[in-house]
C-alpha cells in the first residue's frame, strides 16, 4: 500500500492498540492540544515517514512490539513491518514543551481548559530540554492561556530567552498578541506557528468564543515578512463542519500569504467528542489541494525544522508523506 494511502487510513482512525515486548519508551504522553491528557501515543515509522496512534486497546489497527523498536502494523489484514520512534518530549527528534498546561478560553474541540494543567517553571523547561539535548535537533515551545494573553506571551518570551543556551533552532506556537512575531524574531527563533485552527469566520467564532480571527490573519501576515516564506506555520483543523470549498479557500489565502496549511484531522475530544474523524478518501482529497496551493505558492515543507511540519506526526504532509 502507498505511503499516502495508509497514512490517510491510519489518521482517519486514530489509534492503535498495543501489544507485544514492553514498550513504554516508545510512549509519548501529550499535554497540549486537542490530544492532551489521552493515555499516550506511539509513533509507528516506515522507511522516513512516520505517524502519531493514540493508543487504545479496542482500535481497530494493531501494532505489535517486537523488540528494540521494531514493529508490526497490522491494518484490514494487511501487516506493515516498521518501527516505534521514541520521542524526545512529546515527539521524535524534538523537545516539545508545553509551557502552560492549563486555558483560560474554552475552544469547543480542545480538552486543555478541562486538564486543569498548571505552568512549568523555567528551571523545570531548562532541565527537560538538557535531558533529551543529545538526541534532538530542535526545540519548539506552546503554551495554553494562564492569566492573559499578554502576561502569557511575556512569560514565553522570557522562556525563550532562556532556552537560546542550547544553541537549538527554536519554534513557537502560541495564541499571539499583534507584536509577537516581533518580539520572537528578535529573540532569535526560527519559525512560527499561529493557529487558525478553523476554516471560516463563521465557525471560528462558535469554535473559539473570546479569540479574535482577525488578529490571527494579521499577525501571519506581519509573521512571513518578519521569518519569511516556509517559516510560517498555521493548523487548521479537517472535520470541524467546513466544506472542502471552504477549506480550500482558507489553504488558498494562507498559501498565498507565504503561510504552511497544518491540516490537522478532527481528533472528536472535548464539545466535539461523537464527531465523526474525516475519512481516509477526504484526508486525500485536501492533500491533492494542499500540495497543489503550495506548490503554486513555491512553498516546501521539507524545509521545516521545527514543530508540526518538521515533526509530520498528526497530519498528511505534501513533499514529507508523498
Ligand atoms: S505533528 Fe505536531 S502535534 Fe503531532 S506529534 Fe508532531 S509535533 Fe506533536
Amino acid at each position: 500500500m502507498q505511503w499516502t494511502d495508509l497514512k490517510a487510513a491510519l489518521l482517519s482512525t486514530g489509534s492503535a492498540s498495543l501489544s507485544g515486548e514492553p514498550a513504554e519508551q516508545f510512549i509519548a504522553r501529550s499535554s497540549a492540544g486537542p490530544g492532551a491528557g489521552g493515555s499516550g501515543a506511539v509513533f509507528f515509522a516506515r522507511g522516513g515517514h512516520r505517524v502519531k496512534l493514540a493508543l487504545d486497546p479496542l482500535s481497530r489497527i494493531e501494532i505489535v512490539h517486537r523488540g528494540n523498536g521494531v514493529a508490526d502494523l497490522c491494518y484490514e489484514g494487511t501487516l506493515t513491518r516498521g518501527r516505534l520512534l521514541e520521542p524526545g518530549f512529546h515527539c521524535p527528534d524534538q523537545a516539545f514543551i508545553t509551557v502552560t498546561g492549563s486555558c483560560i478560553f474554552s475552544c469547543r474541540y480542545c480538552t486543555v481548559p478541562r486538564l486543569g494543567g498548571r505552568r512549568k517553571t523555567i528551571e523545570e523547561i531548562m532541565e527537560m530540554v538538557g535531558s533529551v539535548r543529545d538526541r534532538i535537533g530542535a526545540i519548539s515551545i506552546t503554551s495554553g492561556v494562564l492569566e492573559s494573553i499578554e502576561e502569557e506571551e511575556s512569560y514565553v518570551l522570557e522562556v525563550v530567552k532562556h532556552l537560546r543556551v542550547f544553541d537549538l533552532p527554536l519554534g513557537v506556537s502560541i495564541y499571539p498578541t499583534a507584536t509577537t512575531p516581533d518580539s520572537l524574531k528578535e529573540l532569535g527563533v526560527a519559525e512560527v506557528k499561529f493557529n487558525l485552527e478553523v476554516a471560516t469566520p463563521g465557525l471560528f467564532a462558535k469554535m473559539c468564543p473570546g479569540l479574535d480571527y482577525d488578529r490571527l490573519w494579521q499577525v501571519l501576515d506581519r509573521s512571513v515578512k518578519l521569518f519569511g516564506k516556509n517559516r510560517v506555520f498555521s493548523n487548521v483543523i479537517v472535520g470541524l463542519g467546513e466544506t472542502d470549498a471552504e477549506l480550500e479557500t482558507c489553504i488558498e489565502k494562507l498559501t498565498s500569504l507565504g503561510v504552511i496549511p497544518v491540516l490537522r484531522p478532527l481528533n472528536p475530544v472535548a464539545e466535539r467528542a461523537g464527531t465523526p474523524r474525516p475519512s481516509a478518501e477526504r484526508l486525500k482529497k485536501i492533500f491533492d489541494i494542499h500540495a497543489r496551493a503550495l506548490a503554486t505558492a513555491g512553498l516546501d515543507p521539507r524545509l521545516a525544522v521545527t514543530m508540526c511540519t518538521s515533526c509530520t506526526g498528526c497530519d498528511l504532509v505534501p513533499g514529507r508523506d508523498s
